[in-house]
């Protein structure tokens, strides 16, 4: 167990081919042989289910086509066969040459990690060409936020609050992605996280159940566009299923425990807003939920997700998850856990490698005790039949047996960082970045300032700027991440932005920063120059998959180096790279200007300077609160309320005696350089929940410059049968005015934002009387009143 634990636990998507390369050394890849058995009828979906229709359309086949071609061939199939449609290797090698002979046999359906077309390619027509069945496989890889172009990193695109940018950045990334062949992308990842020493919280959209969904939506649309059959268009997986988002204590693959109504009001309504989506595909979570690990939870995977939900798409475990039962406890062997997890509702075990061999800890299950726990009676074939059905229905509509080879080199060519991309990915870098602090207008800088020091171990460091979960091509030198990749630095973005300027550079530290020798000159160039920006934060591989922390500050000494910078009395404003909410409290309380700028991807740099000299009016808004300190974590907006609130003057309340219970900066909070007035707040005294309503109010530009604000509604109902949060957020919409201008946002609400589920999981509509707030924070605003009848 411990052995498997070293060899095979935990190893960065990102560069996974060092893992695999130095495993294959040691592992053998072994296939087991299998008894064949020609299978028996196929079988059809329970009732209650929907036939996974999204895409048909433009796969060239009906459904019933669809159908009709996946049960000709389920009748044609062995059982080995049948299993390796259930299988997903990674490649051992670059090259994935190791996986041919296994896609020869039919051993393998599809395959995670391998990139470039020809690679791709080469392993397809063994599949195509050579096996017997000649069914495709279909290619997947984490397309997190993008391909070739690195937008930014989910946690910063949700803070845009622009729906359509971000639907518009799934798509360029499918296109590139496709263009190497890639059909499948393991995201979007959809979990609501409050606990920001979580490092995967940087993967999805915050702490919001609302605006979760409507992320979750926007991506799922993004990636598969009307149908992904279509060439540049990809199946997407909602991840992780479920409540991945909610380890206790924050830490990585810990265990998930929550009540059913926290489940259904909180943490599903993004993955179930992706399943209306038409999302292809869920990944099951790591995670133990109740007790039950969600890999072989028929809780998750088949009531909810199939029974109630719908679900008619396929179901991918995540990465080595079936074997991991043993290791949680609950399968007593590698046979057992395989029967929970098919029994349970999984089809596609996600495995390295085949075959358990000696040294070889690294197996699929389903291949090697499938076929024993069929003659066995363990699992029946047509639960068997129904996995399968649901693996070849997704190749049909990704388009795989009609077009088995999408990706080419002429296409990468093309499709990669193409200047309508590079302009998306500035756009939403643009829209994402946060202004904490503006204090006496510190920002904008002027545009012709005459001397900027530049200092700070991430103003010049363009591998952490694109973030974590980065597929393919950036394990290069720096040199080739400038020119090859194009990614431009926040150094090069200042300098491009105001080339007449004296700008010297000092990193100080690096991003450890426990080394301080380069602080001297960092102080030295910012004494000799009009303005210091300093750019502060984590390196990317804190943030994402594996990277828990106990705390959250700024790593080493880097507050120390803005101290520093602070001590010489000249200007200076601090930009934040991050993919997580930071404590911060000194900078929060004495930076002049601070500007949270994510890991903001390929055109970061360009990015950033356009904010500092004002070239775009800041209008990010934070989706996730940050805490004061790590004491308060879990902190979100969304709380409960109790029978004793909040109050500085009473002991007896809800409270800490050493910090407020308000995180440094709340859900919704983001500065402009222009100003906004929100008025005119207009909703009925009194609605039903079966008559949609309009509530609406005006927001102007009084300030001097364009800008965007997001309008947010939130609600909050009393002498509900179960509390009901101290506000919830119900709408939103982005708003870009001219100065002077203003306009009527209108937000129609119904059911579905008055009602919330039980303690049984069942969405409920209780009369009570509401409060409503339109603002553009989650603090504040209109406020008004209405009853439900
Ligand atoms: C992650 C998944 C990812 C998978 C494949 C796992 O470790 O949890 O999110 O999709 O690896 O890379």
């Amino acid at each position: 167990m411990s052995e498997r634990i070293a060899a095979a636990v935990w190893v960065k998507p990102k560069r996974r081919f060092a893992f695999c390369s130095a495993v294959a050394a040691v592992l053998v890849v072994a296939v087991v042989a299998f008894v064949s058995v020609m299978s028996g009828a196929s079988s059809a979906a329970p009732a209650k289910r929907r036939p996974h229709q999204t895409g048909a359309g433009n796969s060239g086949m009906s459904q019933a086509d669809i159908n009709a071609r996946v049960s000709a061939l389920i009748n044609q199939m062995t059982v080995q066969e049948k299993f390796g449609q259930l299988t997903m290797a990674g490649p051992a090698t670059p090259t994935g040459s190791d996986l041919i002979p296994l896609a020869e046999k039919g051993e393998i359906g599809s395959v995670l990690d391998l990139t470039g077309a020809d690679n791709i390619n080469a392993v397809q027509k063994a599949a195509v060409e050579d096996s017997p069945l000649h069914i495709p496989l279909i290619f997947g890889l984490d397309v997190i936020h993008g391909y070739r172009t690195m937008f930014p990193v989910p946690l910063a695109e949700a803070s845009s609050w622009d729906m359509g940018a971000i639907e518009n950045d799934e798509s360029i990334s499918a296109d590139e992605a496709t263009a190497d062949g890639i059909k499948w992308t393991f995201n979007p990842m959809v979990d609501i996280a409050r606990d920001p020493r979580w490092g995967r919280v940087v993967e999805g959209a915050g702490e919001d159940p609302y605006l979760g969904a409507a992320v979750a939506a926007a991506k799922v649309r993004g990636y598969q566009g009307s149908s992904y059959a279509d060439p540049d268009k990809m199946a997407a997986t909602i991840k992780h299923f479920a409540a991945y988002g909610a380890p206790v204590a924050g830490r990585e693959y810990n265990t998930v425990d929550m009540s059913t109504q926290q489940l259904f009001n909180d943490y599903l309504p993004p993955y179930k807003a992706a399943v209306d989506a038409g999302a292809a595909t869920v990944m099951s979570s790591f995670n133990s939920l109740d007790g039950v690990p969600n890999t072989a939870n028929p809780y998750t995977l088949t009531t909810i997700l199939r029974d109630e939900w719908g679900f008619g798409g396929t179901v991918v475990s995540d990465y080595q998850a079936v074997q991991e039962l043993e290791d949680f406890g609950y399968a007593a062997n590698g046979a057992q856990a395989a029967q929970e997890a098919l029994t349970a509702g999984l089809d596609i075990e996600m495995a390295v490698t085949l075959g358990p061999t000696p040294g070889n800890p690294i197996y699929d299950t389903f291949e090697t005790y499938g076929p024993k726990l069929l003659r066995e009676g363990k699992i029946t074939m047509a639960q068997l039949n129904t996995a399968v059905r649901h693996v070849l229905t997704l190749k049909y509509l990704a388009g795989m047996f009609s077009d088995p080879y999408p990706g080419s080199d002429a296409r990468v060519a093309s499709s990669e960082l193409t200047p309508a991309h590079l302009a998306a990915e500035q756009t939403m870098a643009d829209e994402s970045m946060v202004l904490l602090n503006n204090n006496n207008h510190a920002l904008p800088l002027s545009p012709s300032t005459s001397s900027i020091a530049v200092v700070g171990p991430l103003a010049d460091d363009p591998l952490d700027q694109i973030g974590d979960d980065v597929p393919i091509g950036y394990d290069e030198t720096p040199a080739d991440l400038t020119t090859t990749d194009k990614i431009v630095p926040v150094l090069d973005g200042i300098k491009a932005a105001d080339p007449t300027a004296n700008v010297t550079y000092a990193q100080g530290c690096d991003t450890t920063c426990t080394n301080t020798s380069g602080f001297a000159a960092a102080v030295s160039a910012a004494q000799s120059s009009a303005v210091t920006v300093v750019v502060v934060g984590e390196p990317s591989s804190d943030a994402g998959e594996a990277s828990s922390l106990s705390r959250i500050g700024l790593p080493g000494q880097q507050l120390a180096l803005v101290q520093a910078i602070a001590a010489t009395g000249k200007p200076y404003v601090v930009v934040l790279m991050t993919g997580r909410p930071l404590t911060i409290p000194w900078l929060a309380n004495n930076a002049p200007a601070m500007l949270d700028a994510w890991y903001p991807g390929t055109e970061g740099g360009n990015a950033v300077a356009d904010i500092l000299f004002g070239k775009f009016d800041p209008s990010g808004k934070l989706t996730m609160s940050w805490p004061i300190d790590t004491g308060q974590i879990p902190v979100s907006y969304n709380e409960l309320p109790t029978g004793r609130p909040y109050s500085a003057t009473n002991k007896y309340t809800s409270r800490y005696l050493d910090i407020p219970n308000t995180p440094q900066y709340a859900f919704g909070y983001g500065l402009s350089y222009t100003t906004f007035s929100i008025s005119n707040l207009q909703a009925p005294s009194s609605v039903s929940a079966n008559r949609p309503f309009q509530v609406s109010a005006t927001i102007q530009n009084t300030g001097s410059m364009a800008g965007a604000d997001v309008v947010q509604l939130y609600l909050h109902e009393s002498d509900t049968s179960i509390l009901q949060p101290v506000r919830k957020l119900e709408g939103f919409q982005r708003v870009e005015l001219a100065p002077g201008e203003s306009k009527m946002v209108t937000f129609t609400l119904g059911a579905q934002n008055l009602g919330f589920y039980n303690e049984q999981g069942q969405f409920v509509t209780e009369p009570g009387p509401f409060d409503l707030w339109v603002g553009d924070s989650s603090v504040g605003g209109q406020h008004t009143t209405f009853t439900l009848q």
